[in-house]
């Protein structure tokens, strides 16, 4: 039997990030993927948050990315544009760029890793022991892994074959979108009337000041607001007709689908993100309305949170508990995603009340305050990791996004985000130079001495002290802030990168 120490099922976008850490972490890594290529055939995800494009900065990939997409002011809540310009980031915007380039840019990078695909695949089931899983493949063959991770979207096989809950809400609006020729020419742009929220558009696009053009020829996308919910069968072209006669009078001479889908606003959580050696990440762990153009970004942002974990517990320098600050973090932040949706899908509404408590939101949304708090959540930048029990008087820092710093080193000037390509633990000392010993750790943990003498600040929290020194995770979060009395310092180490060496 094929032997790995970690399987992935799924290469979407969350179990296609999770490969990538993994392999730079030194770990062997496959990926058991149903679609025979990355091909991606419909239009989900339209882009990225300023968190996200920080992660993939973080790796040194953004620019992949950015070169590909429009960038733009795309946070908002409810449709209730927010700008982030002013926010401390380098990137204080988002990015509209189409899931299958998504996919394919991050299938790119993967590939230049060490990572086996087992393409063409699906898992049909597992069994785990105490030392492993035994992973099954729809071609009969079986794989060996430590650890089995979940990466299959929201239906997925493995948090259904490990028996992990996933409660939540059953859905109340229910949308078709598709890709068609059409005879009449609708107005592009997003629609709302007493039937629900529709939209037409093209898949190339422009942003110019700030609004989106289309493309004058080509297909049109459109999404449009069924009348019944629950419908389970595939969706086809006379129900895309119905529909819109039913929401706009006419189906514009619709013809020619290159494809047809349905999502809901059901709403769920998986129970638990753990069950021993098997784990879940991105849509096999919660599932939402699109609104606010989350799923995406928080499954690439799960995988870049237990990657190194992983990496560490495979390798034998942290013990397996460290798997369980996954749960502890990333839960927390999917449950609040889906809290903003419901919230948001209430907020489409179009009934008259709706509309007015949609103006009160939009004008509390106008004051600075109230913005800053909203976008930071919305582009996944407020995101604050429990740092655990403290004096109470924490730096804010911690557990929070470390900023994009530009430092000055001992061989030149380098940005915060070079110092985590490789995805390891930073040690950055801002004070006297020399001033750490953190040898026992020496083979995990790199320390940097660094001088910088610019403003601290936070998006939507603004200014924070200057700490005299951090310690940053792989994945970006700072573990603990000091200074030269090291105070805490070893027990930080310990809790995140392993016990020390022998002396
Ligand atoms: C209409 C729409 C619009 C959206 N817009 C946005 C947006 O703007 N922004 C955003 O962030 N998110 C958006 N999303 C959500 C986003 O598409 C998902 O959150 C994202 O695709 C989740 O990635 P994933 O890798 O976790 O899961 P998926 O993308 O579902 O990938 C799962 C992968 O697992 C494979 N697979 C499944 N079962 C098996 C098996 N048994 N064995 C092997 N392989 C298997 C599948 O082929 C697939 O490749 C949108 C979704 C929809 C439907």
């Amino acid at each position: 039997m094929t032997q790995h120490a970690v399987v992935i099922s799924g290469g979407g976008p969350t179990g296609l990030m999770l490969a990538g850490e993994l392999a730079l972490a030194g770990v062997d890594v496959a990926i058991v993927e149903r679609r025979a290529t990355q091909k991606l055939v419909g239009s989900r995800a339209g882009g990225l948050h300023s968190r996200t494009i920080e992660v993939l900065d973080q790796r040194g990939i953004a620019d992949r990315f950015l070169s590909e997409g429009q960038v733009a002011q795309v946070a908002g809540f409810g449709r209730i544009r927010l700008d982030i310009s002013d926010f401390p980031t380098r990137h204080n915007y988002g990015l509209g760029l189409w899931q299958n380039h998504i996919e394919r840019i991050l299938a790119g990078w993967v590939g230049e890793l060490a990572v086996t695909f087992y393409r063409g695949r699906e898992v049909t089931g597992f069994a785990q022991d105490g030392a492993g899983v035994d992973v099954q493949l729809s071609d009969g063959e079986s794989l060996r892994a430590e650890y089995l991770v979940g990466c299959d979207g929201g239906r997925s096989l493995i948090r259904k074959a490990a028996g992990i809950e996933f409660p939540g809400w059953d859905p109340t609006i229910s949308n078709l979108i598709a890709e068609v020729e059409m005879i009449e020419e609708p107005k592009l742009g997003i629609h709302r009337n007493a039937r629900g929220v529709h939209s037409f558009g093209r898949a190339e696009y422009e942003i110019r000041d700030g609004q989106v053009v289309f493309k004058d020829v080509g297909p049109v996308r459109v999404m449009v607001t069924e009348e019944h919910v629950g419908d389970s069968t595939e969706p086809t072209l006379r129900d895309l007709s119905e529909a819109l006669i039913a929401v706009c009078g006419t189906d514009y001479g619709i013809h020619s689908a290159t494809w047809i889908s349905r999502f809901t606003d059901m709403t769920r959580q998986a129970a638990a993100y753990r069950d021993r050696r098997v784990l879940l990440a991105g849509d096999a762990a919660h599932v939402h309305y699109p609104v606010g153009g989350q799923g995406l970004n928080i499954g690439v942002q799960d995988a870049v949170n237990l990657g190194w974990k992983l990496a560490q517990v495979v390798k034998g320098t942290s013990p397996e508990s460290l798997l369980d600050t996954y749960h502890a973090e990333r839960h927390p932040v999917a449950a609040r995603v889906l809290r903003n949706t419901m919230a948001q899908v209430a907020l489409l509404r179009t009934d008259d009340r709706t509309n007015a408590l949609r103006e009160t939101m939009s004008e509390l949304l106008s004051m600075d305050e109230p913005r800053k708090r909203f976008a930071a959540m919305m582009s996944g930048l407020d995101i604050h990791y429990d740092p655990g029990p403290n004096d109470g008087n924490a730096h804010p820092l911690l557990g929070r996004r470390m900023p994009v710093l530009d430092l000055v080193i001992v061989n030149g000037s380098r940005r915060v985000f070079t110092l985590l390509h490789d995805a390891r633990p930073v040690l950055l000392n801002l004070g006297q130079p020399g001033g750490f010993d953190i040898t026992r750790w020496a083979d995990r943990v790199r320390s940097i001495d660094a001088k910088y003498d610019g403003a601290w600040e936070l998006p939507a929290i603004g200014a924070v002290t200057a700490p005299t020194a951090v310690l940053i995770r792989p994945d970006g979060y700072v573990a603990w802030v000091g200074d030269l009395t090291q105070r805490g310092l070893a027990d930080a180490l310990t809790t995140w990168f392993g016990p020390p060496a022998a002396a």
